[in-house]
């Protein structure tokens, strides 16, 4: 890709980034296989990318890695509600007189945020802005450093970040199928094609729905025909295709950052919609309008949040603590936890959690009895 003056290079600009760079390019609409090949290593080469701030007139705030985290991300955190202008660029908050502007960055970044901004030295005079390669000392890509970095296992897989996204899916304001999904798709737990053919139980992992794209996690729920039709009318759609990351569960953890709750809350029930949509269509039949379904689905969430909040008065996540711990079993005991509650006098809400000697997770389960 340095070698802008290839055959090769001016044919892949003239079809997939024609008015960007090779990091601003899209995967696009049915690409070739070297095309696709190039494209995969590009979240890779991105993760080793920072930015290293001149006049910021080329950093994208949200988009780019500039912000020096311990946590792999380069990016800011948005403010709590999710109000913020995608396109602010890092000039936006840096002075004329070459200081960064606070003033500025309080009306949109977090303080904990900010606090790391002021650390970054502006350079007088300004110059312009430089995209360096992280992972080696004169900032140069080498293929050896990228090959470290993907053995090494990327940002995604940083302990923080995944203790995190197991947050924000345990604390979400939505019943319990919902958490138990995200999970499954986070932890290869979702029976897609791809996770079949790599535990041998199947001799190709090619998606049964569109017979053209093996089957992921990420196909299946952002790019498969019947799921395309549900992200593209939403206002996720963009953010999707731009995003250089084909893993769901990375993806996740970016978007749990990113949004709002209400957000959240729309993006995950999506998500669960279009894996309901696959289900149909390959044991079932396809669904007449997968958008109807999706709609649904947002409906049934927000239903649930109005319904937790006037069941505990308080949302629900209400967090009531039982005055004893739990404990481990001894070796080789499966301590099995229930528990039931009566909802308004109408139902028996029952629920029943395994764990062994580790404290690991073997099985929940939940069930609702009308009385
Ligand atoms: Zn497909």
């Amino acid at each position: 890709m340095h070698s802008g003056d290839t055959l090769l290079y001016r044919v892949l600009k003239a079809r997939y980034f024609k008015n960007s760079d090779f990091v601003g390019a899209w995967r696009g609409f049915d690409p070739s296989f070297t095309w696709r090949s190039i494209w995969g290593a590009k979240a890779l080469l991105i993760e080793g990318l920072q930015w290293r701030v001149g006049d910021g007139k080329n950093i994208r705030v949200w988009h780019d890695n500039w912000l020096p985290d311990p946590n792999g991300y380069g990016t800011p955190n948005p403010p709590a509600n999710g109000l913020h202008d995608s396109d602010l660029l890092v000039s936006d908050i840096i002075n004329e007189n070459n200081s960064w502007n606070v003033t500025e960055m309080e009306l949109y970044l977090q303080q904990e945020d900010i606090e790391k901004i002021l650390e970054i030295p502006l350079v007088t005079p300004m110059g312009q802005d430089i995209l360096y390669w992280k992972h080696t000392s004169n900032g140069t890509f080498s293929v050896k450093s990228a090959y470290w970095l993907g053995m090494l296992g990327r940002t995604s897989t940083n302990t923080a970040v995944v203790d995190s996204l197991w947050k924000h899916i345990w604390n979400m304001d939505g019943p319990p199928k919902i958490k138990h999904f995200l999970w499954r798709a986070c932890s290869s737990s979702l029976a897609v094609n791809m996770e079949l053919f790599q535990r041998h139980t199947i001799e190709n992992g090619s998606c049964q729905c569109c017979q053209t794209y093996c089957e992921t996690v990420h196909h299946a729920l952002f790019f498969c025909p019947s799921s395309r039709r549900i992200w593209e009318n939403s206002s996720f759609w963009e953010d999707i295709q731009a995003a250089c990351v084909d893993s769901f569960a990375t993806y996740l953890s970016r978007m749990a950052r990113k949004l709002s709750q209400h957000d959240w809350g729309v993006f995950t029930a999506l998500a669960w919609a279009a894996w309901t949509c696959r289900n149909k269509e390959i044991f079932e039949a396809p669904p007449d309008d997968p958008r109807c379904l999706a709609a649904g689905f947002v409906k049934y969430l927000m239903d649930y949040k109005l319904y937790s909040v006037r069941v505990h008065c308080s949302g629900g996540n209400m967090d009531i603590r039982s005055a004893s711990c739990w404990k481990k079993p001894q070796r080789g005991i499966v301590k099995i936890n229930v528990d039931a509650a009566v909802l308004y006098g109408k139902e028996v809400g029952l629920g029943v959690v395994a764990r062994d000697d580790q404290g690991s997770l073997l099985f929940t389960g939940e069930n609702g009895i009308p009385v």
